[in-house]
């Protein structure tokens, strides 16, 4: 008896140890990675009718378990046979019903316990420092269920483009090929979106390493030219409310519901999901523009100067414009990729600057075109501006000195933009700093 105690407990020594050898070879590993969450469609014209059922199941027992632990509070320790509980109670108008749980595994079980266990607690957080916050309430559907564990709960095979979830079997899935080979997947979660199913997945990719060659480069944000670069390079782009969106905000509208209990119809809650979709596909145009022109710009560029405009004030001005660009989240974009991001303040003056004087002269909002009266140096308005900003920016951090010539060729960069889809991008057909230009492609400087 003892001989076995003594065992288990060896046993148990060794388990903690290898538990805690493990963590500290994750975390030197994590270092030299960074997180990132793929978002996965899983492609219902391939979910079988059976499974369908099984997957809407699932999110409804997820709800009634949910609302099981609220009722049953959550604020205490959630005793350990909650997580293995198969049957709640579920209230049917006036009555208490049983339902079983079939699907919904131990796993889910616990990390949706977890889940309201740190939302509970963020509310008591909030509401002791003030803030007004809504009680937690019963939820008429759950969107999201955690899958905590891979090669558990889930997994994942990029070859098949399959994604196996715990309880439900394989889901053919659209987008696995974004994730690198070498992603280390850790948790995820399991979504429905609009009568659409997603897996969200966090992993682990190894960093990309910053640019370190010393260029940089100014970004002038703006309406007519979204970006206009130091460089002399300018590019355009907007994603127009499709004809899509139109035909069917137009069915939305004539689509009937009642006017007494405010209730839609079926065709109109239809209608408001497939809307949905359509603005979700469009804005994630947007984001893959924003993203990759950070791409090339930051994987070229150490130095990445922008201007804090004040871009939710041309949102008043320029309304629709700024919405079919979301230029907002391009400087994002910079802030976030770029090795050394600088920010040249909102009130800082970036334009009638004459690029090749310095000195200051007024400048009309039509004029496109800005010709110095000092120096007679003649540039494109927006061009300048990001020139500026760029030299702004320089100062900012003191490094104009040990500066890098850009020789890299504007060619390139123009091919590149020009390939993404949506994208215009031009070559300011006016002169370019003379320090900058490239003999090969810039057009000769005119001096009056
Ligand atoms: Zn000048």
């Amino acid at each position: 008896m003892l001989k076995l105690r003594a065992n288990d407990m060896a046993n148990i020594m060794g388990k903690n140890l290898r538990i805690s050898r493990k963590g500290k070879e994750t975390r030197a590993r994590r270092e030299m990675q960074e997180a990132r969450i793929y978002k996965i469609k899983f492609d219902k014209n391939k979910i079988s009718n059976e499974k369908l059922q099984k997957i809407k199941r699932l999110f409804l027992e997820g709800k009634w378990f949910t609302n099981y632990m609220m009722a049953k509070g959550i604020n205490e320790l959630v005793s350990y046979k909650d997580y293995k509980i198969r049957k709640v109670e579920v209230k049917v108008k006036d009555a208490f019903e049983n339902r079983e749980l079939n699907i919904l595994s131990s796993q889910m079980k616990e990390y949706l316990i977890t889940r309201l266990q740190s939302n509970t607690k963020t509310i008591q957080t909030l509401n002791k420092s003030g803030h007004k916050t809504g009680k937690m309430n019963y939820i008429k559907a759950l969107h999201s269920i955690p899958l905590m564990q891979y090669n558990n709960t889930y997994y994942v095979n990029k070859k098949r483009k399959i994604v196996r979830v715990q309880g439900l079997g394989d889901f053919k899935a659209i987008g696995l090929n974004q994730m690198p080979d070498n992603s280390e997947l850790t948790a995820a979660d399991l979504i429905e979106r609009n009568g659409d199913y997603f897996i969200h997945i966090t992993a682990y990719i190894a960093k990309e390493e910053k640019v370190h060659n010393k260029k940089a480069i100014g970004i002038d944000f703006g309406i007519k030219n979204q970006a206009a670069f130091s460089n002399g390079i300018k590019v355009q782009y907007a994603i127009p409310v499709s004809e899509r969106i139109k035909s069917l905000s137009k069915a939305f509208s004539r689509a009937e519901y009642n006017e007494e209990t405010k209730a839609s119809s079926k065709r109109r809650q239809k209608l408001r999901n497939k809307m949905n979709k359509e603005f979700e596909h469009q804005n994630q145009q947007k984001i893959d523009i924003n993203n990759k022109i950070a791409h090339y710009i930051t994987t070229n560029y150490q130095y990445v100067a922008y201007q804090n405009d004040c871009i939710h004030a041309w949102e008043k001005l320029y309304g629709r414009r700024i919405y079919q660009t979301a230029i907002g989240g391009l400087r994002d974009a910079f802030e976030r990729k770029a090795n050394t991001p600088t920010e040249v303040g909102r009130f800082v003056k970036t334009t009638g600057v004459c690029m090749n004087c310095g000195k200051v002269s007024k400048l009309n909002l039509s004029d496109r075109v800005f010709e110095c009266p000092f120096c007679k140096y003649v540039s494109d308005r927006d061009v300048a501006s990001a020139h500026i900003i760029m030299t702004k920016g320089l100062s900012l951090w003191n490094i104009g000195e040990t500066l890098a010539e850009d020789h890299a060729s504007t060619s390139s960069m123009l091919r590149y933009m020009n390939n993404i889809p949506h994208v215009k991008a031009s070559i300011s057909k006016e002169a370019r700093s003379p320090k900058q230009a490239d003999a090969a492609e810039a057009p000769p400087v005119r001096t009056g």
